[in-house]
């Protein structure tokens, strides 16, 4: 992540409160609670619409599934699975590599029908249930969150090249669940794991890859996996990334992917610039870039512009140091203009 979201105000914060109470106080304790079968009696009374007032489709009829096979599970894998709400909580933990996330594929290990009614529910949670009266009336709409979230900026936070939709505009670019919820139970409605990004990033490259985990493949099958620590997409503090551009050939308009070397550098978080790159395909984002149309005339137009207030292209970008990076591409035509005069001078 280039820059990270700041955390807002918004009553969507605690919608996620009811899927802790609705997993951790009844289903993962169904083996403790006489009723056979689930009913929103089980529930506090704060929660009892968004089962009785919304579609049992969408609530009822998977969460009751879950809640029978939940009566025969061991008192383990109980543990197992209330862990695995606690934890999945966590996403900056999850991020920083502290603590281990608990997947479908866990879950699918101790009971495959229980994994399925799961994924059933968290899909519908997020794609009807927040969109239904009963919960916005109670919190807020999705809308508003993403609102508050972007607020004015129309720059995606993850390529820093991309924009996205900001609070002027009627409809909202994707929100990411930036731990996907293809892999990831407990988190379709945490808003740590809800991130407003590009088109590109969103639905171009990062799709349902697994964030925190890598595959290892041996030609086109996967052999194995490993844990890898990611940005965590909140936070007060940017952690400054420098992109250091190399050019195999002088740099001209007819420049190709070929000849140009992208380098990431963040001291410290190397294995997060590794996972960044993974997830979002960066460097192959900022090649494309430099070798547009549109970045060429930039640089002409540049180039006459300085020549015009007298200054050379070190003391152009030594100005841009000084500007915030993040907007216009500022971090890019850095390193692509100190790229340029690296070659020229070797
Ligand atoms: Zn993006």
């Amino acid at each position: 992540m280039l820059r990270p979201f700041k955390h807002i105000h918004s009553k969507f914060y605690k919608i996620n409160s009811f899927v802790n109470h609705l997993f951790l106080d009844v289903v993962f304790r169904a083996n403790k609670i006489t009723d056979n079968e689930f009913n929103s009696n089980l529930l506090l009374l704060k929660y009892r619409g968004f089962v009785n007032d919304i579609n049992d489709e969408y609530v009822f009829n998977p969460i009751n599934e879950c809640y029978k096979i939940c009566k025969s599970l061991s008192s383990q894998n109980l543990k197992i699975l209330k862990r695995g709400v606690h934890y999945n909580g966590k996403v900056r933990e999850l991020c920083n590599g502290k603590i281990t996330p608990l997947q479908y594929t866990d879950i699918n290990k101790i009971n495959p029908e229980l994994s399925k009614h799961l994924k059933t529910f968290f899909n519908y949670l997020y794609d009807e249930v927040i969109g239904a009266a009963p919960v916005y009336n109670s919190y807020e709409k999705i809308e508003e969150f993403y609102n508050k979230l972007v607020g004015k900026s129309l720059t995606c936070r993850c390529c820093g090249t991309s924009k996205i939709l900001n609070k002027f505009h009627s409809k909202r670019s994707a929100l990411d669940h930036y731990l996907p919820r293809k892999h990831y139970p407990f988190l379709s409605i945490n808003c740590n794991n809800l991130i407003p990004i590009c088109e590109t990033c969103n639905s171009k490259y990062k799709l349902g890859q697994d964030t925190l985990y890598e595959e290892i493949k041996r030609g086109k099958r996967v052999i194995g996996r490993n844990r890898k620590k990611a940005f965590y997409p909140f936070g007060r503090t940017t952690i400054p990334i420098k992109v250091k551009v190399t050019f195999k050939v002088t740099y001209s308009e007819n420049i190709l992917p070929d000849n140009i070397d992208i380098d990431f550098e963040s001291i410290g978080y190397e294995e997060q610039l590794e996972t960044w790159e993974r997830l979002f395909g960066i460097k192959e984002n900022y090649k494309a870039d430099i070798c547009s149309e549109d970045t060429h005339m930039y640089y002409e137009e540049q180039l006459i512009a300085n020549s015009n207030h007298g200054i050379d292209m070190t003391q152009y970008i030594n100005l841009l140091k000084t500007t915030n990076s993040f907007y216009d591409k500022k971090f890019l035509r850095i390193g692509m203009l100190e790229g340029i005069n690296d070659f020229s001078t070797p």
